[in-house]
């Protein structure tokens, strides 16, 4: 049968997120247009809109569409942020970000993973995209502060680093907790540098693997 990307991703936009709360108009505009089957392996592309995370090699996974939309969603990207995303993996999310937003900054630690991610977003050109390689647990102080910043692996705990890099004002998401199950926190800090932290759901991400994450 012929693949219908449209049809599978309206399916998975009107069945699977919107009920579920994922109801931010640019969020959902963002989903409807990024290609999630151009960051994916071709034999896999059948099942692109399928709400469930996906392999894309080195033993690391491109994320639920479901858990993307409702991180996107949590930090209410405004079109002249600067964004922070630590974790680029296959890049899907970045050009998500990237849609919505003026600069990302991605930070991926396996090489393969950030050449490939490189190749996928420059591809379909998003130029908006910074693509660095090292230990995104350090944050990326070259381009701080950040309105912005979402961390797509699972941490022991907030960063130090990631924290002091973000803007007051801004908002962080990042799943927290064990390397097997975390709770995806939304982090606000106030204009006058307070820090506000509430849950959003129940999650399971790979594991934030650096100096201020999990040991190797
Ligand atoms: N956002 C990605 C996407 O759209 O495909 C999915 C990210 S995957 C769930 C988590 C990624 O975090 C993996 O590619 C992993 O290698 C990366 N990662 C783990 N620890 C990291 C670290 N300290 N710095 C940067 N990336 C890290």
């Amino acid at each position: 049968m012929k693949y219908d990307r449209e049809k599978e991703v309206e399916f998975l936009i009107e069945r699977e997120l919107k009920p579920n709360g994922i109801t931010d108009e640019r969020v959902l505009a963002a989903l409807y247009k990024v290609k999630r089957e151009k960051f994916i392996t071709e034999s896999l592309r059948d099942r692109a809109y399928g709400n469930y995370p996906l392999p894309i090699g080195e033993g690391q996974t491109i994320s639920q569409p479901y858990i993307i939309g409702l991180m996107t969603q949590a930090l209410e990207i405004k079109s002249s942020d600067k964004i922070l995303e630590i974790g680029t993996g296959s890049g899907y999310q970045a050009a998500i970000l990237a849609e919505l937003s003026s600069v990302v900054y991605t930070v991926e630690r396996i090489e393969t993973l950030s050449l490939k991610a490189r190749t996928n977003l420059y591809s379909q050109g998003y130029n908006n995209v910074i693509i660095i390689l090292g230990d995104g647990t350090a944050g990326l102080s070259e381009y701080a502060p950040y309105d912005k910043i979402m961390v797509t692996a699972a941490s022991p705990g907030i960063p130090d680093s990631l924290m002091s890099q973000l803007k007051n004002g801004g908002k962080m998401v990042i799943p927290v907790g064990s390397r097997f199950v975390q709770d995806l926190q939304l982090v606000e800090k106030a204009l006058n540098g307070r820090i506000y932290k509430s849950s959003l759901c129940g999650c399971r991400f790979v594991p934030l693997i650096g100096k201020e994450g999990w040991d190797d």
